[in-house]
């Protein structure tokens, strides 16, 4: 899509003035541009028609940083055209199933799909039990392709990491991440993450109610995907999802209006804000421009309403 080329040429050019003192130099002399594709961005872990639940990855010199794992990321990963070979990180901003759902998936059917070097997992805990006991449910059908079709074991390339403060979460030759303690009763800890790059800046705000600490988190970055919620259409939303009587207050408390993104975007100072984990996910009668419209008084910089397989 034209205007998405046109987006990443004035990001990359803005962002060359201040691109990381810390990356290497030959990072920047290979002259390997960040990619952000937006992978699922419905809220929820109801399967939807429209999006999928929330999964993005970030690919810098063709090296994977998944961020959330919701239902399908391995398949909208080969749909959006990348090899699951490549897969190196996978970052879980918290443990609600719209997040995690496809964690250990991802990981089998990476392998299933001929990985065979190292990936490192982040997440709050219990990404180290999830993990484990994800091994243990598919250890039949690991241990079978092992014998059968001369696959390298799955389970010793997977080093798991158990994130319970915020800071700097790890770095290397690529990108340096960073994460802060989001609000997302009664889910804790939840996190943000924010990922620079030598031509880039992209914050990941998970799920959170109005967050400081995210603000602070996103200040100056390129990009902030930001969890969104059209507070009108709440209440129909929770017509039609049975058997869940205190969906509303967890939806209000735990979640972001569309307002509130602009307000925080606004605060952080941002270049575009991308509304993504849009709740609701699947309502046609809130248009796009109803999105923008809600934050746009708030926020005055670029506005992008977040659409699965959609690069930014
Ligand atoms: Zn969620
Ligand atoms: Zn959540």
């Amino acid at each position: 899509m034209h205007t998405d080329m046109d987006r990443r040429a004035f990001l990359t050019a803005a962002a060359g003035l201040t691109a990381a003192a810390w990356l290497p130099r030959w990072s920047e002399a290979q002259g390997g541009k960040t990619r952000l594709i937006l992978l699922g961005t419905g809220g929820g872990p109801r399967p939807k028609k429209v999006n999928m639940s929330s999964a993005q990855v970030i690919i810098v010199n063709d090296v994977l940083y998944v961020v959330d794992c919701g239902d399908g990321v391995a398949r909208q990963l080969v749909i959006a055209g990348v090899s699951l070979q490549r897969l190196r990180h996978v970052f879980v901003t918290h443990h609600h199933s719209d997040h995690n759902a496809d964690y250990g998936n991802l990981l089998l059917l990476s392998w299933a799909s001929g990985l065979r070097t190292r990936v490192d997992t982040w997440g709050p805990p219990p990404i180290e039990k999830i993990t484990r006991l994800f091994f243990e449910m598919s250890a039949y059908d690991i241990d079978t392709r092992i014998a059968d079709e001369g696959r390298v074991p799955l389970v010793p390339l997977i080093h798991v990491h158990e994130l319970t403060q915020p800071g700097v979460v790890m770095r290397d030759e690529n990108v340096k991440v960073t994460c802060a303690l989001v609000d997302h009763p009664p889910v804790t800890p939840a996190f943000a993450y924010r990922f620079d790059t030598a031509d880039r800046s992209i914050v990941i705000s998970g799920d959170t109610n109005r967050s400081d600490n995210l603000v602070k988190l996103a200040q100056g970055a390129d990009v902030l995907v930001h969890e969104a919620l059209y507070v009108p259409a709440v209440d129909r939303l929770v017509a039609r999802v049975p058997n869940a009587a205190t969906l509303k207050k967890h939806i209000i408390d735990s979640h972001t209006s569309v307002e509130d993104c602009g307000r925080v975007a606004a605060a952080a100072g941002v270049k575009t804000l991308v509304l993504s984990h849009l709740v609701p996910p699947d309502d046609p009668t809130i248009t796009e421009q109803m999105w923008i419209d809600a934050a746009r008084p708030h926020f005055k910089g670029e506005i992008i309403v977040a659409r699965d397989l959609m690069e930014i």
